[in-house]
């Protein structure tokens, strides 16, 4: 059956001590061997040995006549599963596991179905008188029940050969009695090999009594016997154990199970990690989020401009100049762009309207609104009390969205009976967001300020009369002069002036406030009115004039150039063509929109037929990219902060756990288990407890951020409705993925490192 030969083992420990010194014995099939001798003889050792549980130094073991000096670790486990059962002085029992759960771990690795198991691991208990305590831990059992227990689990496999180190050590003499008698019973089909200090146990049970000294054998009983197991000869390979990935899933979870507490515990320190970074995730998406939402109001509020002096902006800055010379070199720029060779002139011309109006049709979703600003200087009266006042220039024709939902979008109606203006002769008054109204814009409409209390005393009124220019300047020698008081009430009178009236009273909405150079006019018309006083003032006599004199014809002063004549015209309103325009885009999306759209006007131009705009959101925008990337990476650093702190974390939490559990390891290894069902079995286990961290992390991220929203948004001035937490569920998912990877790896190392040590050394870990 088993054979020794002449086999050595040292340990080298500082110094090399000799456990066994050139053993050489035999064994037969069955029958119950004692090993005697003083402590420190080499007994354990040579158990150990002949179980596979610690190597050999030289000579050999011939196991079935098969040489075990070619075993590799996965034919020591496989033997250790198949041929040999353990039993020890201290029982090396899980204690976590119910006693059943022990006892049927052994055959786990044999590949047997669950049912088999359990029904084999009940039969081997009942076996040794335990039947009734199949449900308790180990620590519920007496010594002796435990010693039993020991033996069930040993015998479950069937092996041939029971190992017992001083079986009955730790046990009182009755109780070794009953283990004497079990181990006696089961000597008789089996080989029981056990040490032992007890001599009269040993004479009284034993077949054959070897006693040892100094790691040699001194005496044995039946010498002969070690002739009986060559003559065997069966060269048989043993049955290789193996545990399948779902066996050790289940076993993993009902180990974890029987220990939900501490499961737990580690659960939620990991956890905890992953609620770290899923917090600071879902502040940056809310980051994020919000940035893009802020960039649509504010590219919403800043318009795209285009006027006919080019961009001033641009010719301030577009320059080949050297930035902080070191040169003592210097020149000089006019900011308003005249003279400047970088300046632009836009010629905008009746196609580039006309361009600009086929925008509307082509991407109107992009667009807010457009204004054209044609710089005319209104003539209108107001009556003061008795007196007919001029207001003549204190009036911009600053125009309205004509469509009413462009409108809609920008403005707020305030009061039930304001409306949006759709003639010519109506106007509106606009007040801030705070719904003031400056009090210079009710002086120039003549109102007593003590006269407006709400939106409603404003509308219907009638409060304006607008002029023509024939009806307004008198040509005298060379210049023109408008007309004086008394002619001023006649015509105030005559009704051939257009009546204003006011329609409603408009705010600019949110994101709009600082936009519309309508709001901040205080007086507001519609496109209507625009068209229909430059219509009359085109072939005005004044006008005429004016085209034709370099000299200013109301101060009869010299244009110092062409730009002068040009805004003198336009004030008289000579000019059709607005000069100026200003493009409020829908989003920030539609701003890139409406810019490509421009840009297209360009392609394949001239220079000079260029016409070049300002995007003022855009430029704004930049600024606010730069200070978002900014506080994204601090939050990104953040969360890889975190990702660190909690790996590490996590990692000493399993590694602990796992490192706790070299004992249990040992034991596992010391019946059969492989190294690999023991990194298995334990990353099944890590792998599940990283499932249940991220759970749990994400769980209470999201409980977090419902309780956390709120105070953010209302720590950032945010609207109710506004989300400033978000986890995104990718971001979830990833975060689960993440912390199983994380748990196993760390898990994954000292699993490695456990499994790799000598079974007899994880079974002598505490
Ligand atoms: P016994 O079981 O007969 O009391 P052991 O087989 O345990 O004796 O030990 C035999 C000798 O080997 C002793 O001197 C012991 O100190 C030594 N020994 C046993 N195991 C180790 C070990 N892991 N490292 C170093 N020395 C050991
Ligand atoms: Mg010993």
């Amino acid at each position: 059956m088993l054979e020794l030969k002449n086999v050595k083992k040292v340990y080298h420990v500082g110094e090399d001590i000799t456990a066994l010194n050139g053993v050489s014995i035999g064994f037969g099939q069955s029958g119950l061997v004692s090993i005697l001798g003083p402590s420190g003889c080499g007994k354990t050792t040579l158990l150990n040995v002949i179980g596979g549980l610690d190597e050999y130094d030289s000579g050999d073991v011939i196991v079935k006549g098969k040489s075990t000096k070619a075993f590799k670790s996965a034919d020591w486990d496989a033997y250790r599963n198949n041929c040999i059962g353990f039993v020890f002085q201290g029982y090396n029992l899980i204690s976590h596991q119910t006693v059943l759960k022990n006892v049927e771990v052994a055959l786990t690795l044999s590949g047997i179905s669950k049912s088999q198991r359990t029904s084999r691991a009940k039969k081997a208990l009942e076996d040794v008188g335990l039947g009734a305590h199949l449900n308790k831990k180990p620590s519920q059992l007496s010594g002796g029940q435990m010693q039993r227990v020991a033996i069930a689990r040993a015998l479950v496999n069937n092996p041939e050969i029971i190992l017992a180190d001083e079986p009955t050590g730790a046990l009182d003499s009755k109780t070794s009695v009953q283990i004497m008698d079990i181990l006696k019973e089961i000597s008789k089909e089996k080989l029981v090999i056990m040490v032992t200090h007890n001599k009269d146990l040993a004479q009284q049970y034993s077949s054959r009594i070897i006693n040892m000294l100094d790691g040699e054998i001194h005496s044995d009983s039946e010498p002969d016997s070690s002739q009986s197991s060559s003559s065997e000869g069966i060269i048989s390979g043993f049955k290789k154990t193996s545990m399948s990935i779902i066996t050790a899933i289940g076993l993993s979870f009902s180990n974890l199970m029987t220990k939900k507490g501490r499961t737990f515990l580690t659960s939620l320190a990991g956890g905890i990690g992953i609620i770290g970074i899923a917090l600071v995730l879902a502040l940056s998406n809310a980051v994020t989020l919000n940035v893009k939402k802020r960039e649509d109001a504010m590219v919403a509020g800043s318009s795209i401009s285009i006027s006919e002096t080019g961009t001033s902006y641009n010719a301030f800055n577009n320059t080949a100049l050297e930035k902080y010379p070191t040169t003592d070199a210097i020149s000089v720029y006019d900011p308003t762009g005249a003279g400047n060779e970088n300046a632009h002139f836009n010629n905008i011309t009746a196609e580039y309207i006309a361009y600009i109006e086929k925008m509307k049709s082509e991407i109107g979703d992009s667009i807010n609104s457009i204004e054209y600003d044609r710089k005319v200087k209104t003539i209108a009266f107001i009556k003061h009390g008795d007196s007919v006042v001029d207001i003549t220039g204190k009036l911009r024709d600053y125009n309205l969205p004509s469509d009413p939902d462009k409108f809609s979008k920008m403005y707020s109606l305030i009061g039930q009976n304001s409306k949006i203006p759709t003639a010519k002769n109506e106007i509106v008054i606009s007040v801030d967001k705070y719904n003031r109204i400056d009090k210079s814009v009710l002086d120039i409409l003549g109102i007593n300020k003590d006269d407006v209390k709400s939106a409603n005393d404003l509308i219907g009124k009638t409060i304006m009369k607008v002029a023509n220019n024939d009806d307004y300047y008198v040509k005298k020698d060379d210049i023109f002069e408008p007309i004086d008081g008394q002619q001023r009430q006649k015509l105030y009178n005559s009704g051939k002036m257009l009546e204003l009236k006011v329609v409603g009273v408009v705010r600019a909405k949110k994101d709009f406030e600082n936009a519309g150079n309508v709001v901040r006019s205080g007086i507001a018309h519609t496109d209507q009115l625009s068209d229909y006083l430059i219509e009359n003032s085109l072939k005005s006599k004044i006008v005429l004039a004016q085209k034709s004199s370099d000299f200013n014809v109301l101060t009869n002063v010299k244009f110092k150039n062409e730009a002068e004549k040009e805004q003198a015209i336009r004030e008289l309103g000579g000019r059709e063509l607005p000069s100026e325009m200003s493009i409020y885009p829908a989003s920030a999306k539609g701003s890139k929109e409406i810019v490509s759209y421009l840009n297209a006007y360009n392609e394949g131009k001239n220079e000079k037929d260029k016409i070049i705009f300002e995007d003022f959101g855009s430029q704004r925008m930049a600024v606010i990219q730069q200070t978002t990337s900014m506080v994204t990476g601090v939050l990104i650093s953040f969360s890889a902060i975190s990702l660190i702190v909690s790996s590490i974390m996590i990692a000493i939490l399993t590694y602990v756990s796992v490192m706790e559990r070299t004992k249990e390891i040992g034991i596992l290894r010391s019946i059969g288990a492989r190294k690999r069902d023991v990194s298995r079995l334990f990353n099944a286990e890590t792998s599940i407890i990283g499932f249940i961290s991220g759970v749990i992390g994400i769980v209470s991220t999201l409980l977090l951020t419902v309780v956390l929203n709120p105070v953010m948004v209302s720590m950032m001035s945010g609207e109710s409705g506004d989300s400033y937490m978000v986890l995104d569920p990718v971001h979830a998912v990833l975060l689960i993925i993440l912390s199983v990877v994380i748990t196993v790896i760390a898990g994954f190392i000292p699993a490695k490192m456990a499994s790799r040590k000598k079974p007899v050394e994880a079974l002598r870990t505490e």
